[in-house]
Protein backbone atom coordinates (compact mmCIF):
# COMPACT_ATOMS: atom_id res chain seq x y z
CA UNK A 1 0.00 0.00 0.00
CA UNK A 2 0.83 3.74 -0.79
CA UNK A 3 -0.73 6.51 -0.15
CA UNK A 4 -4.56 4.55 0.74
CA UNK A 5 -5.97 5.87 3.71
CA UNK A 6 -3.82 6.23 6.80
CA UNK A 7 -1.06 4.63 5.01
CA UNK A 8 1.10 7.31 3.70
CA UNK A 9 4.38 5.54 3.75
CA UNK A 10 5.06 2.22 1.49
CA UNK A 11 3.42 -0.34 3.63
CA UNK A 12 3.91 -4.13 2.67
CA UNK A 13 1.85 -6.91 4.64
CA UNK A 14 2.57 -10.28 4.27
CA UNK A 15 -0.08 -12.96 4.74
CA UNK A 16 1.28 -16.05 5.18
CA UNK A 17 -0.56 -19.86 5.43
CA UNK A 18 -2.80 -20.34 8.56
CA UNK A 19 -4.79 -16.79 10.47
CA UNK A 20 -3.13 -13.77 10.48
CA UNK A 21 -4.50 -10.95 12.64
CA UNK A 22 -4.05 -7.57 12.86
CA UNK A 23 -3.53 -6.10 16.07
CA UNK A 24 -3.39 -2.56 16.80
CA UNK A 25 -5.46 0.39 19.24
CA UNK A 26 -8.51 2.00 18.19
CA UNK A 27 -8.20 4.21 15.05
CA UNK A 28 -4.80 2.62 14.07
CA UNK A 29 -5.57 1.34 10.53
CA UNK A 30 -6.56 -2.00 11.04
CA UNK A 31 -9.87 -1.90 9.26
CA UNK A 32 -8.35 0.01 6.64
CA UNK A 33 -6.24 -2.65 5.65
CA UNK A 34 -9.41 -4.85 4.84
CA UNK A 35 -10.64 -1.84 2.86
CA UNK A 36 -7.53 -1.64 0.76
CA UNK A 37 -8.01 -5.35 -0.33
CA UNK A 38 -11.22 -4.24 -1.26
CA UNK A 39 -10.54 -1.72 -3.52
CA UNK A 40 -7.56 -3.33 -5.07
CA UNK A 41 -9.94 -5.87 -6.18
CA UNK A 42 -11.88 -3.53 -7.51
CA UNK A 43 -14.58 -2.21 -5.17
CA UNK A 44 -16.65 0.70 -6.33
CA UNK A 45 -19.07 1.53 -3.58
CA UNK A 46 -17.60 4.14 -1.90
CA UNK A 47 -20.20 3.08 1.49
CA UNK A 48 -18.25 -0.51 1.84
CA UNK A 49 -14.71 1.45 1.61
CA UNK A 50 -16.14 3.72 5.04
CA UNK A 51 -16.07 7.01 2.58
CA UNK A 52 -17.62 9.25 1.21
CA UNK A 53 -16.35 9.74 -2.45
CA UNK A 54 -13.65 7.78 -3.91
CA UNK A 55 -11.01 10.41 -3.34
CA UNK A 56 -11.30 9.99 0.18
CA UNK A 57 -9.37 7.17 0.38
CA UNK A 58 -6.59 9.03 -0.69
CA UNK A 59 -4.34 9.98 2.23
CA UNK A 60 -5.31 12.95 3.18
CA UNK A 61 -2.72 14.42 5.33
CA UNK A 62 -1.93 15.23 8.79
CA UNK A 63 -1.16 17.94 11.33
CA UNK A 64 2.61 17.45 10.18
CA UNK A 65 2.22 15.63 6.81
CA UNK A 66 0.75 17.19 3.16
CA UNK A 67 -2.18 15.01 1.47
CA UNK A 68 -0.56 13.28 -1.41
CA UNK A 69 -2.07 13.04 -4.67
CA UNK A 70 -2.46 9.53 -5.68
CA UNK A 71 -2.87 6.20 -3.96
CA UNK A 72 -1.65 2.85 -4.80
CA UNK A 73 -2.35 -0.82 -3.47
CA UNK A 74 -0.81 -4.23 -5.40
CA UNK A 75 -2.03 -7.23 -3.97
CA UNK A 76 0.12 -10.47 -4.29
CA UNK A 77 -1.14 -14.02 -4.31
CA UNK A 78 0.72 -17.38 -5.22
CA UNK A 79 -0.62 -18.81 -8.18
CA UNK A 80 1.37 -22.43 -7.88
CA UNK A 81 -2.34 -24.15 -7.89
CA UNK A 82 -3.10 -22.59 -11.06
CA UNK A 83 -6.66 -20.51 -9.32
CA UNK A 84 -6.88 -18.60 -12.49
CA UNK A 85 -5.85 -18.79 -15.56
CA UNK A 86 -2.57 -16.73 -15.61
CA UNK A 87 0.37 -18.29 -16.44
CA UNK A 88 2.40 -17.31 -14.18
CA UNK A 89 3.93 -18.55 -10.70
CA UNK A 90 2.39 -15.49 -9.19
CA UNK A 91 -0.61 -12.95 -9.63
CA UNK A 92 -0.28 -9.35 -8.80
CA UNK A 93 -3.18 -7.39 -9.01
CA UNK A 94 -2.46 -3.68 -8.54
CA UNK A 95 -4.93 -0.67 -8.66
CA UNK A 96 -4.25 3.20 -8.92
CA UNK A 97 -6.02 6.38 -8.24
CA UNK A 98 -5.53 9.63 -8.60
CA UNK A 99 -6.96 12.92 -7.06
CA UNK A 100 -7.80 13.73 -10.62
CA UNK A 101 -10.13 11.00 -10.46
CA UNK A 102 -8.05 8.94 -12.99
CA UNK A 103 -7.85 5.12 -12.59
CA UNK A 104 -5.88 2.33 -13.43
CA UNK A 105 -5.63 -1.50 -12.80
CA UNK A 106 -3.01 -3.52 -13.54
CA UNK A 107 -2.41 -7.60 -13.96
CA UNK A 108 1.26 -8.68 -13.40
CA UNK A 109 2.05 -5.02 -14.47
CA UNK A 110 0.01 -5.07 -17.47
CA UNK A 111 -3.06 -2.74 -17.91
CA UNK A 112 -6.14 -4.54 -17.52
CA UNK A 113 -9.64 -3.49 -17.82
CA UNK A 114 -11.45 -4.15 -14.07
CA UNK A 115 -13.94 -6.35 -16.22
CA UNK A 116 -11.25 -8.47 -17.00
CA UNK A 117 -9.93 -8.49 -13.34
CA UNK A 118 -13.42 -9.45 -12.34
CA UNK A 119 -13.86 -12.69 -14.65
CA UNK A 120 -10.60 -13.87 -13.91
CA UNK A 121 -11.35 -14.13 -10.05
CA UNK A 122 -14.70 -15.42 -10.60
CA UNK A 123 -15.28 -18.69 -8.82
CA UNK A 124 -12.40 -18.60 -7.00
CA UNK A 125 -13.85 -17.55 -3.73
CA UNK A 126 -11.59 -14.14 -4.42
CA UNK A 127 -13.25 -10.86 -5.29
CA UNK A 128 -14.55 -7.55 -3.53
CA UNK A 129 -18.07 -9.37 -2.51
CA UNK A 130 -16.45 -13.38 -2.44
CA UNK A 131 -16.47 -14.90 0.52
CA UNK A 132 -12.67 -14.69 0.80
CA UNK A 133 -13.61 -11.14 2.43
CA UNK A 134 -15.60 -11.94 5.71
CA UNK A 135 -17.36 -8.97 7.20
CA UNK A 136 -19.90 -8.68 9.63
CA UNK A 137 -22.67 -8.17 6.82
CA UNK A 138 -21.01 -10.94 4.92
CA UNK A 139 -21.57 -13.48 8.25
CA UNK A 140 -25.23 -12.09 7.88
CA UNK A 141 -25.52 -12.88 4.90
CA UNK A 142 -25.20 -16.40 5.40
CA UNK A 143 -27.15 -16.41 8.02
CA UNK A 144 -29.30 -14.66 5.95
CA UNK A 145 -33.17 -16.44 5.80
CA UNK A 146 -33.10 -14.88 2.34
CA UNK A 147 -32.25 -17.80 0.58
CA UNK A 148 -31.60 -16.08 -2.38
CA UNK A 149 -28.24 -14.34 -0.53
CA UNK A 150 -27.06 -17.16 1.01
CA UNK A 151 -27.06 -19.48 -2.34
CA UNK A 152 -24.46 -16.30 -3.67
CA UNK A 153 -22.25 -18.13 -1.62
CA UNK A 154 -22.59 -21.80 -2.54
CA UNK A 155 -22.86 -20.74 -6.27
CA UNK A 156 -19.17 -19.11 -6.07
CA UNK A 157 -18.03 -21.96 -4.05
CA UNK A 158 -19.60 -24.42 -6.69
CA UNK A 159 -17.69 -22.41 -9.36
CA UNK A 160 -21.10 -21.73 -11.12
CA UNK A 161 -21.03 -18.30 -10.53
CA UNK A 162 -19.22 -17.30 -14.05
CA UNK A 163 -21.74 -19.54 -16.01
CA UNK A 164 -24.11 -16.87 -14.70
CA UNK A 165 -22.24 -13.84 -15.39
CA UNK A 166 -21.79 -15.28 -18.87
CA UNK A 167 -25.64 -16.71 -19.06
CA UNK A 168 -26.89 -12.94 -18.08
CA UNK A 169 -24.19 -11.52 -20.75
CA UNK A 170 -25.90 -13.67 -23.34
CA UNK A 171 -29.41 -12.48 -22.71
CA UNK A 172 -28.47 -9.21 -22.51
CA UNK A 173 -27.09 -9.63 -25.83
CA UNK A 174 -30.19 -11.60 -27.13
CA UNK A 175 -32.69 -8.68 -25.92
CA UNK A 176 -30.31 -6.34 -27.77
CA UNK A 177 -30.64 -8.19 -31.00
CA UNK A 178 -34.07 -8.17 -30.74
CA UNK A 179 -34.48 -4.76 -30.66
CA UNK A 180 -32.34 -4.44 -33.42
CA UNK A 181 -34.18 -7.10 -35.85
CA UNK A 182 -37.41 -4.95 -34.24
CA UNK A 183 -36.13 -1.70 -35.47
CA UNK A 184 -34.87 -3.25 -38.90
CA UNK A 185 -38.48 -4.74 -39.33
CA UNK A 186 -39.70 -1.46 -38.90
CA UNK A 187 -37.03 -0.04 -41.36
CA UNK A 188 -38.39 -2.82 -44.12
CA UNK A 189 -41.64 -2.54 -43.73
CA UNK A 190 -41.37 1.47 -44.49
CA UNK A 191 -39.04 0.75 -47.57
CA UNK A 192 -41.50 -1.45 -48.85
P1 LIG B 1 -11.02 0.39 15.32
O1 LIG B 1 -10.26 -0.57 16.16
O2 LIG B 1 -11.54 1.55 16.11
O3 LIG B 1 -12.06 -0.23 14.43
P2 LIG B 1 -9.07 0.53 13.16
O4 LIG B 1 -7.71 0.12 13.64
O5 LIG B 1 -9.82 -0.45 12.36
O6 LIG B 1 -9.94 1.11 14.35
P3 LIG B 1 -9.31 2.22 10.87
O7 LIG B 1 -10.77 2.46 10.84
O8 LIG B 1 -8.73 1.25 9.91
O9 LIG B 1 -8.85 1.88 12.34
O10 LIG B 1 -8.52 3.59 10.64
C1 LIG B 1 -9.08 4.80 10.96
C2 LIG B 1 -8.00 5.84 10.79
O11 LIG B 1 -7.71 5.99 9.44
C3 LIG B 1 -8.49 7.18 11.30
O12 LIG B 1 -7.48 7.71 12.15
C4 LIG B 1 -8.63 8.01 10.07
O13 LIG B 1 -8.28 9.35 10.28
C5 LIG B 1 -7.61 7.36 9.16
N1 LIG B 1 -7.94 7.63 7.76
C6 LIG B 1 -9.00 7.23 7.05
N2 LIG B 1 -8.97 7.73 5.80
C7 LIG B 1 -7.82 8.47 5.72
C8 LIG B 1 -7.22 9.25 4.70
N3 LIG B 1 -7.76 9.38 3.48
N4 LIG B 1 -6.06 9.87 4.97
C9 LIG B 1 -5.48 9.75 6.19
N5 LIG B 1 -5.99 9.04 7.19
C10 LIG B 1 -7.15 8.40 6.97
Amino acid sequence: MFGFKSFADKTEIEFTNGISALLGPNGCGKSNVVDAIKWVLGEQATRSLRAEKMEDIIFNGTEDRKALNVAEVTLTLENDEDLVQVDAPELSVKRRLFRSGESEYYLNNTPVKLKELRELFLDTGIGKSAYSIMEQGKIDQILSTKPEERRYIFEEAASITKYKVKGQEAERKLRRTDENIRQVESILSEVK
